[in-house]
């Protein structure tokens, strides 16, 4: 496939038109942000096994009913995905209590939520991508209340069947963020990623709370073995049938 000029540069991935205009190429980087973009670094391998990962994971998923922006990887670190308008709302679903929920609400890290929890933070850095309320997120038309409905029941499928998914892999899916796109269908489409960089994944029966972490939290807490890390959790996700 001719490779077009980039249309769009984010902290993770290239986008590139390609000849068919419903069609973009993703280009997975071996960057790695943290924080806002204030820690910078490089994994190497990230972007090759991050494709791969989210290849699979979208595989799995649109297997299970829900659509998603996937098309197939021409190479190990591209995907040619269909072209949709992102929803400016990143979609967090968390099983267990880490990271800015902890921050937030004093919830000891590691506590298991008595169901999964939904969030919708505003996915713009200027901001600092802050936590929205129902309202808020209406009160700036971010979405519909229609697209919000389906955004928050996704969700929750994307996390049975992710949970799942994982717990086939011997990790725990303690959160993740998704995004979601619109196609020219006004459909929603699942978007964006899904991969260490965007989940925290614990593996199981490994006590140790530093050692368990094979997500980009060892990125961003300087834990070292990230790569190794990253090619576990890719291991894994490979072994299991699709
Ligand atoms: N997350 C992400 N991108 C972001 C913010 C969060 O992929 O810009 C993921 C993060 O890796 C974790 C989940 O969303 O799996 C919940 O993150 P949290 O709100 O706890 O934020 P953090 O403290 O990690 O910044």
């Amino acid at each position: 496939m001719n490779r077009h000029p980039q249309i769009y540069e984010g902290k993770a991935k290239i986008l590139y038109a390609t000849d068919n205009p419903d069609i973009l190429l993703a280009y997975f980087k071996d960057d790695a942000t943290a924080f806002n973009a204030q820690k910078r670094g490089k994994i190497v391998g990230k972007g090759e096994i991050n494709c791969q990962i989210a290849a699979h994971l979208f595989r799995s998923i649109e297997a299970q009913g829900i659509a998603t922006h996937y098309i197939d990887c021409p190479a190990v670190n591209e995907m040619r995905v269909k072209s949709v308008q992102i929803l400016p709302i990143e979609v967090v679903v968390r099983n267990i209590a880490a990271g800015s929920l902890c921050q937030q609400t004093g919830l000891a890290l590691g506590t298991i939520l008595p169901q999964p929890l939904v969030e919708f933070f505003y996915k713009n850095d200027s901001l600092g991508d802050p936590l929205l309320t129902r309202d808020r997120l209406l009160l700036m038309e971010l979405a519909t209340v229609e697209q919000l409905e389906i955004l928050h029941s996704k969700a929750l499928q994307i996390n049975s069947i992710l949970e799942n998914f994982f717990q086939l892999c011997g990790i725990t899916l303690v959160d993740f963020k998704i995004e979601f796109g619109v196609d020219k269908h006004e459909q929603i489409l699942l978007a964006d990623e899904i991969s260490p960089d965007s989940c925290r994944l614990w593996l199981i029966g490994e006590p140790d709370p530093n050692l368990r972490v094979l997500d980009k939290d060892r990125f961003r807490r300087d834990l070292g073995n990230i790569e190794d890390a990253y090619q576990q959790v890719l291991a894994r996700v490979l072994g299991v049938k699709e």
